[in-house]
């Protein structure tokens, strides 16, 4: 497999992907030495010259020809997804199929977006020619998480790829297959030899990812937790690497009393169980308008109660794909009824590893782990307000600032601008991951820089100007040559053109 390093000798040690659903060992994969990491890095920079050497129209044709084997291979993806998350193959499908419209836009768009362009030199520059471009960064290094272990990564991947760049891929070491299966993929297309690898897949545990930060890539992007996401940083900070970082949230919906009530309970269920609730902008707080308050839990109630988590195809959704995350479920919940919170559904007995049966909690101080910190399960938190404005404060209170909704009508509009996040869903739960023009990112400590869209792309680049002299300015300001009056012309001027009341 040329795009998938050999160890060097001594690193020979492996680890084991399970199925969380069973134990069962899925495959073994090496973990890569920090000369492993190294040694790709290297090669990447071959990979990085090959490939921006291509050109947009090059490159667009083999990454639309990457969509073609991804769509057509989707099942197969879905397959490895399913195996090492536990989810059910349709959520994996699903996922897989947002990923090849990631691909399909960023192909699209690259060249549009980032190619270069002509830009007005002003006035009083009115002699030059000006050309902006983005050039590729070289190699970046991409450290994913396990959740949506192809559709997060290739939110990186694809738009570090179609900007020009090499990358090197460190998948979580829950999730190595679902790497693996992309870089051997992209590597039927890419036309590079084994000599310039375009996507290469390291694997590993932590130090790896470590190894990656300091190996000599010209940026990190980084999605998994806020704890690990200060580490990459200060890994980085070492080199000035510059760094990505989409980390954790712990999303609101805002429901006011002109809301479709059954649609928003519908979105809230899903926003917050889909996947088992590991979603970085999955619902986990929902602030309601105390005069529909009683009606939106019991509709949530009612929808909650009908979902039935386990291993076979037609559950509502998987394990906990992360035994430790189980713990921090427990402790949430066991937090919230302690602090003067109580149960709608389910409660501490839901919890039975690997599987968390849905949770809704009611009335939980504010102060409460189960508001303030990232649950990551099938936890929702429903908190009663006198009125929207309280929900925006309440919403915007936490240190997370990822994702939030907000169901409601004639306010709709206003209350989404008020939120201090990346992206507002209106009417709708999640929505925006699945645009691809939307870019994608957080603020706080669900980190800073986006992926998707054009910033997505941007994102992977360094701007690049040049500024041509076209014929010689009648006054010549810029040189030591110039006239004493020159100056003194030039703010007439100024004050002519700028001065107006
Ligand atoms: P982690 O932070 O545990 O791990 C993320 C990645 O970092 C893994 O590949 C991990 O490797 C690697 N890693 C671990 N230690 C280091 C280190 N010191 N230096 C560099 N890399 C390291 O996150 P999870 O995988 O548990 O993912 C869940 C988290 O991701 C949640 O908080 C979730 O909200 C967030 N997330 C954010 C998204 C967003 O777009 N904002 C999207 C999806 C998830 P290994 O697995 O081998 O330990």
């Amino acid at each position: 497999m040329p795009q998938t390093i050999a160890a060097t000798a001594g690193s020979d040690t492996t680890f084991d992907s399970l199925d969380p659903r069973t134990g069962a060992v899925i495959a073994a994969y090496p973990r890569h030495t920090a000369a492993d990491v190294r040694m790709a890095v290297d090669r990447a920079k071959r990979g990085a010259q090959y490939w921006a050497a291509l050109g947009w129209e090059q490159r667009r044709d083999r990454l639309l020809a990457w969509r073609g084997v991804l769509a057509r291979g989707a099942d197969q993806l879905a397959a490895v997804v399913s195996a090492e998350t536990g989810k059910p193959l349709d959520d994996a499908r699903l996922e897989v199929a947002l990923v090849v419209d990631h691909v399909h836009w960023a192909a699209r768009n690259a060249a549009k977006v980032l190619g270069r362009r002509t830009v007005s030199p002003g006035l009083l520059m009115a002699n030059h020619r000006v050309t902006v471009e983005h050039q590729p960064l070289g190699v970046i290094g991409v450290i994913g998480p396990w959740n949506y272990p192809a559709f997060t990564p290739m939110g990186s991947i694809v738009y570090a790829l179609a900007a020009g760049n090499a990358v090197v891929f460190k998948p979580s070491e829950l999730t190595p297959g679902v790497g693996r299966w992309l870089v051997d993929s992209f590597a039927t297309v890419s036309g590079s030899s084994g000599d310039a690898p375009v996507l290469q897949l390291i694997t590993g545990l932590g130090e790896t990812g470590a190894a990656l930060c300091t190996a000599g890539v010209d940026k990190v992007a980084f999605t998994g937790s806020t704890r690990t996401a200060k580490q990459v940083m200060a890994a980085c900070a070492a080199h000035l690497t510059p760094v990505l970082l989409e980390c954790g949230g712990k999303d609101a919906m805002i429901v006011d009393a002109d809301a479709d009530l059954a649609a928003a309970a519908d979105a809230a269920v899903w926003g917050a169980m889909s996947n088992g609730g590991q979603t970085c902008i999955g619902m986990e707080r929902v602030y309601v308008v105390e005069q529909v308050h009683d009606r939106l839990v019991e509709l949530i109630t009612a929808k909650a109660r009908a979902l039935r988590p386990g291993a076979a195809t037609a559950s509502s959704y998987g394990p906990m794909t992360l035994p430790e995350q189980v713990d921090v479920v427990r402790a949430h919940v066991a937090a919230a009824l302690d602090g003067g919170g109580s149960a709608a559904v389910g409660g501490l007995a839901s919890v039975r590893a690997p599987y968390v049966d849905p949770v809704v909690l009611v009335d939980v101080p504010e102060d409460n782990p189960a508001v303030t910190e990232e649950t990551f399960g099938p936890v929702l938190v429903i908190n009663r307000v006198t009125d929207v404005d309280e929900a925006v404060a309440l919403a915007n209170g936490g240190r997370y600032g990822l994702g939030a909704s907000v169901f409601a009508k004639a306010r709709a509009t206003e209350v989404a601008s008020r939120l201090r996040v990346g992206m507002v869903a209106v009417n709708s739960v999640i929505s925006f991951a699945a645009i691809a023009e939307v870019p994608f990112g957080g603020v706080g400590d669900s980190g800073f820089g986006r992926i998707h869209g054009a910033d997505g792309l941007r994102e992977f680049t360094r701007t690049h100007s040049v500024v041509s002299q076209r014929f010689r300015p009648p006054l010549r300001l810029m040189s030591f040559d110039r006239r004493p009056r020159s100056a003194r012309q030039l703010l007439g001027l100024i004050r002519l053109i700028r001065g107006r009341r």
